[in-house]
Parts: structure tokens; C-alpha cells; sequence
């Protein structure tokens, strides 16, 4: 019933996101009786294909394919993508497009593409089939049928990275394991999101929250799941055992520090190497900062974006809220903050968003990429789309107070306790 690709069930097996909900914990009042029998089938068709399709492929304004003439435009589609992969430096990237052109493999192809760009296959004396085979892997374990944690997030995110990776402060110091790794964090930092943040797992019981005890549960998630699929593919196997073992401590490093409950920890040592001008990018650890601060970047850039595509990554994560808070209202749970939405608005949740994430994150990138014409125009468009959203919010019924001390709250938060994963 999934979407899960050729690979079927047994890749819904392998996924370590499954099942989402253990329904013999969760038998509440209004579900007492059915549950065993009827509810089972009920959840999984709400995570399924057919609501994927009806909520979101509508959001996105997607079309389904037509099965007969798609493998006719095949041949002008990959040529359109191959056009876009030479402008794949620049801010404007629709990577939207992109993922339609290559028909939904843009994050193995972009992937490819810049590991060519860079020279790594060469560099590390990759395997291309065991590439390919570890990147096919990456890609099919995101899920599709998420609206916005998915592998066009992923795919969005290394683009993002890439862009950054070039600041020409930071390109002429990386070395060829900096890039493979930033790249790879990229593209890998949410393998199997289940589409619901971390407390939603902790308050059901997932076996993911106790495995990880309740801490990162999400993102240590993310990078078991590269490390095994790493292994699994052989990828760095002709490597001696302490560098690839190195790799994967250090991809996890990178993917841990997307957890954004983290985020103040990380902005205040960014703030203050910034303020005493002590950044050394000759050392191998600060160029591993450096690139941590990138990740997050990357992550949380889609108010840097063009309006057009800001937009549309806006309404993905608002409807990946939705659909949790639906889930908590139909087994009975607390509804998660902004997963409400009669009183969450997109517009509200999208300023509470830019002003205490986004904005202080890429005010100190700026300082530190100065003189940047990409932070630049990331940061204009930053304050139009904030400007946009501050509009739109009248036309909806505000919601600004409840929204916005949130994300207060996320911020004086310490580790264990984040309520929202992106
Ligand atoms: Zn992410």
C-alpha cells in the first residue's frame, strides 16, 4: 500500500521508522473496541499513497504520470535537467523542477553530478556501482509520501550546501574530505524521517525514542541509518578501517548538529569566534564547525529562497505539521504545538520560524562569509519573505502570541527536550 518504490516491503523492513505508531499502547477511548482490527488498516491508509496524493500532490500542484507517454519524454526531460545542472551553483536552483525533470531521482543525480564536479570519485577511489547502489539507497528510504521530509528536502539541501561549500572564505580551505563529508551529510541528514518530530515519538512510545533515549532521537536516526547503509553498500569498505570509521563519526557530528534544539549552543560559539576573530581555517576543527554551521544553514535556508519556492517548502512543512496534529487528534493525543491547523496559520508559523531561527543564524553566516553577494541576496530575500508572511497574516486569523513564545521556548530549551525537528 506504501510508496515505497520497487523496492516494496522490503524496504518498508529495513526502514527503522516503521511502524510509526504501535497501536496496542495507544487504544484510548474513542478507539477502544476497533482497534486491534479496524484502526491498523485505518492509519496505514492515512500515511499512505492515496492521502499523499490527494493532499499533497494537489498542494504541490503535481500531476500524476501518465504511465504511457512519460518514457517518451524521457530523453527531453534528462536533457532539460542536464541544462540545469550547469546553473546548479546558482541561488535560484528549482530544484522542484529539477526532481520532476529527473523523474524523482534528483537527489542521486545532483549527487553524482557533484561528486563529479569535485573530483571525489577519482579523489577516494569510489566504486561508481557501489556509489550509485549507496545513493539509490539514500534517495528510497526518504519518504516519499512526506510533504516536506523527503528526498526533494534532501536533494534541496545539498544544493544549498554546495552553494555554500563555494563561499570563496571557505572554498579555497576545504580539503577533498571536508566536501565529501559535507556533502554526504547533506544529502543523508534525514534518511527515514517518519514525517512527526521527536516528541510525537516519545509521547507513543516509539522504539526509536528509547533506543536513543529520548535525546536526538530523530537525527541519530538519520545517521545510524547512513552508517548502516554505508556498510551495507560497501561504499568505503576499500578503505583502511580507522579513516572509514573516522567518516562516519564525522558524518554524524554533521547530522547531529541539525537537531535544533542545539541551536543556541552552536549560534553562541559561532557568535564568539566571530567576535574575538579566532576562526583558523588551516585546522582540521574548525573547518568541521564551520561546516556544522553550513549543514544548518542549509537546513533551515527556505526563507532565503526565492518567494516562489520559499513558498511552497512553507506549505510543505505546514502540512507536515497538519498531518501529526490529525494523527494526535484522531488517537486521542495532545496536539503538538504547530500542528494545529485552525489556530497554527501557515503565515504565523513562518515569521515565529524566520525571527528566532532563521534570522539570527544567518545574520552571524553573513558576518562570517562577509563580503558575500550570496548572503546578500539570501538575507534580501530573507526580510521580503518575512515581509510577505507579516501581510498574509492579517488575511488569516492571527495566532501570533502562541506561535511565536514557541519559539521562545525551543530556544531556552536544553538538549533533551526539543519540539521541533527539521
Ligand atoms: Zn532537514
Amino acid at each position: 500500500i506504501l510508496n515505497t518504490g520497487h523496492a516494496g516491503v522490503l524496504l518498508v523492513e529495513r526502514r527503522g521508522s516503521y511502524p510509526l505508531i504501535d497501536l496496542r499502547i495507544l487504544k484510548t477511548s474513542a478507539q477502544q473496541g476497533e482497534v486491534e482490527s479496524g484502526t491498523r488498516r485505518k492509519v496505514k491508509r492515512l500515511l499512505s499513497f492515496q492521502r499523499y496524493c490527494h493532499a499533497s500532490r494537489l498542494l504541490r500542484g503535481l500531476v500524476p504520470h501518465t504511465p504511457g507517454s512519460l518514457h517518451l519524454l524521457d530523453d527531453d526531460y534528462l536533457g532539460q535537467a542536464a541544462h540545469m545542472l550547469s546553473k546548479v551553483g546558482t541561488w535560484n536552483f528549482d530544484i522542484f523542477l529539477f526532481d520532476r525533470l529527473t523523474n524523482g531521482n534528483s537527489l542521486v543525480t545532483l549527487m553524482c553530478h557533484l561528486f563529479n564536479v569535485y573530483g571525489l570519485i577519482h579523489h577516494f577511489q569510489l566504486d561508481m556501482v557501489k556509489l550509485h547502489r549507496f545513493l539509490g539507497m539514500v534517495q528510497e528510504d526518504y519518504h516519499s509520501q512526506n510533504p516536506y521530509h523527503n528526498a526533494v528536502h534532501a536533494a534541496d539541501v545539498t544544493q544549498a550546501m554546495y552553494c555554500y561549500l563555494k563561499e570563496p572564505k571557505l572554498a579555497e580551505q576545504l580539503s577533498p574530505l571536508d566536501v565529501f563529508l559535507g556533502l554526504m551529510a547533506a544529502a543523508a541528514h534525514d534518511v527515514d524521517h517518519p514525517g512527526v518530530n521527536q516528541p510525537f515519538l516519545i509521547k507513543t512510545r516509539h522504539h526509536l525514542a528509547s533506543l536513543y533515549q529520548n535525546t536526538s532521537v530523530l537525527e541519530s536516526h538519520h545517521w545510524r541509518s547512513t552508517v548502516g547503509m554505508l556498510r551495507e553498500s560497501g561504499l568505503l569498505s576499500h578503505l583502511p578501517a580507522d579513516i572509514s570509521q573516522d567518516m562516519e563519526q564525522q558524518l554524524g557530528s554533521l547530522i547531529l548538529a541539525t537537531d535544533i534544539s542545539r541551536q543556541n549552543e552552536f549560534l553562541l560559539t559561532f557568535r564568539e569566534h566571530l567576535d574575538n576573530q579566532d576562526l583558523d581555517l588551516q585546522l582540521a576543527s574548525h573547518r568541521h564547525f564551520i561546516l556544522q554551521i553550513a549543514l544548518k544553514c542549509a537546513d533551515v535556508c527556505n526563507p532565503c529562497r526565492v518567494w516562489e519556492l520559499s513558498r511552497q517548502w512553507s506549505e510543505r512543512v505546514c502540512e507536515e505539521f497538519y498531518r501529526q496534529g490529525d494523527l494526535e487528534r484522531k488517537f486521542d493525543l495532545e496536539i503538538s504545538p504547530l500542528c494545529n491547523q485552525q489556530a497554527d496559520s501557515v503565515p504565523a508559523i513562518q515569521i515565529g520560524f524566520i525571527s528566532y531561527i532563521v534570522e539570527p543564524l544567518f545574520e552571524e553566516w553573513h558576518r562570517f562569509t562577509e563580503p558575500s553577494p550570496l548572503s546578500q541576496t539570501m538575507m534580501g530575500h530573507l526580510h521580503k519573505n518575512k515581509a510577505r508572511w507579516s501581510r498574509l497574516r492579517y488575511a488569516h486569523t492571527p495566532s501570533e502570541t502562541e506561535t511565536t513564545s514557541l519559539y521562545k521556548l525551543i530556544l531556552q530549551q536544553s538538549l533533551n527536550s526539543n519540539l521541533v525537528c527539521l
